[in-house]
């Protein structure tokens, strides 16, 4: 078995956020992720779905250690990388990157493309100058864009430019992890897809592994091989693209996938909130001698394999 590029082991944040206000103040501890795990194999992209809050770009930012787990394992091409200080991080940044929704507020306004493009280069000391900049220019050129937009500003550039200019700022040191956090969620349907068959080329020339971060489930479908479901913090399914959108198992992931917009507004279904007493009613029971593999019986939901790549969150009962 090769090793994943990626591998989150139980990762946990929790918050303390400010619950009283008077003279002393109280702080309640908010679990954003409670003991996710998840597994990006080698040249593969996994979506990472679940609605606003549900501790997706806190995942995101933690694989990425820009965010410090309170307890769990992260492991980049096997290595661990969660206790690592400030001076053992720099060589992973290297091996690791992100591109954001909102690309516009991370590219610096007063930098030209080709300094923006370069700058990761010269931040790791990689080539002369004069190398960098060529390399920079000729990036700008993979993504899409003429190399005479080296000169040019941020705000010179449409939401879709912006996007390719922070992918080519992502790619230049030829990572093999790349975070993507929606970043496709501020762009119109057409520029959308550019961005998203983009992202597809590069996967396959680069071999990288992504992490897809969004709530756009059609999007997904057509990018992803496996998804993974976050709700309240946890994972509550997790399988290939196909089997999500076929044979979902979970209530939550159900409702997602009923939230998705039809392409005919006849067929558009009726958007349907699900509250956390429903979902809790409708989660999976299993009786453990029917599961594929050894699980204890609990009251409480764990994640279970229910066929080759499958798991759901399931009570499991004797
Ligand atoms: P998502 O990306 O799925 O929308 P987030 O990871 O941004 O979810 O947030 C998960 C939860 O953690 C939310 O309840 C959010 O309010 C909380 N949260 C995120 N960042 C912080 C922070 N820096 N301080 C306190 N709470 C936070
Ligand atoms: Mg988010």
């Amino acid at each position: 078995m090769t090793v994943p590029a990626l591998e989150l082991r139980n990762v946990s944040k929790d918050y303390l956020i400010k619950a009283g206000g008077g003279l002393i103040p109280s702080y309640r501890r908010h679990a954003a992720v409670a003991g996710v795990s998840l597994t990006i194999a080698r040249n593969s992209i996994v979506g990472l779905v679940g609605e606003s809050g549900s501790g997706k770009t806190t995942t995101g930012m933690m694989a990425l250690r820009l965010v410090k787990p309170t307890s769990g394992r992260i492991l980049v091409n096997g290595v661990d990388i969660s206790q690592l200080d400030h001076k053992g991080l720099k060589p992973v940044r290297r091996q690791m990157q992100v591109v954001f929704q909102d690309s516009y507020s991370a590219l610096d306004p007063m930098m030209t493309l080709a300094q923006i493009v370069a700058e990761p280069l010269d931040i790791h000391g990689v080539g002369s100058p004069r190398e960098q900049t060529d390399e920079a220019l000729s990036w700008l050129e993979r993504v899409g864009l003429d190399r005479s937009y080296g000169g040019r500003y941020p705000h010179e550039l449409s939401g879709g430019q912006r996007q390719r200019v922070a992918i080519a700022r992502a790619l230049i040191l030829k990572p093999t992890v790349l975070i993507a956090d929606e970043p496709t969620s501020a762009l119109d349907v057409s520029v959308k897809a550019q961005i998203i068959n983009l992202l597809q080329d590069l996967q396959e020339e680069m071999d990288l592994s992504i992490l897809f971060i969004s709530h756009d489930l059609s999007v997904v479908r057509s990018l992803t091989d496996r998804v993974v479901v976050m709700y309240r913090g946890q994972v509550v399914e997790e399988a290939e693209t196909e089997a999500i959108f076929s044979d979902a198992r979970h209530p939550y992931t159900r409702a997602l996938l009923d939230a998705i917009p039809a392409a005919n507004p006849r067929d558009r279904r009726v958007r349907r909130f699900l509250s956390v007493e429903e979902i809790e009613a409708a989660t999976p029971r299993l009786a453990r001698s029917e599961l594929p593999e050894a699980a204890e019986p609990s009251q409480t939901p764990q994640l279970v394999s229910i066929g080759p790549g499958h798991r759901v969150a399931a009570i499991v009962t004797p």
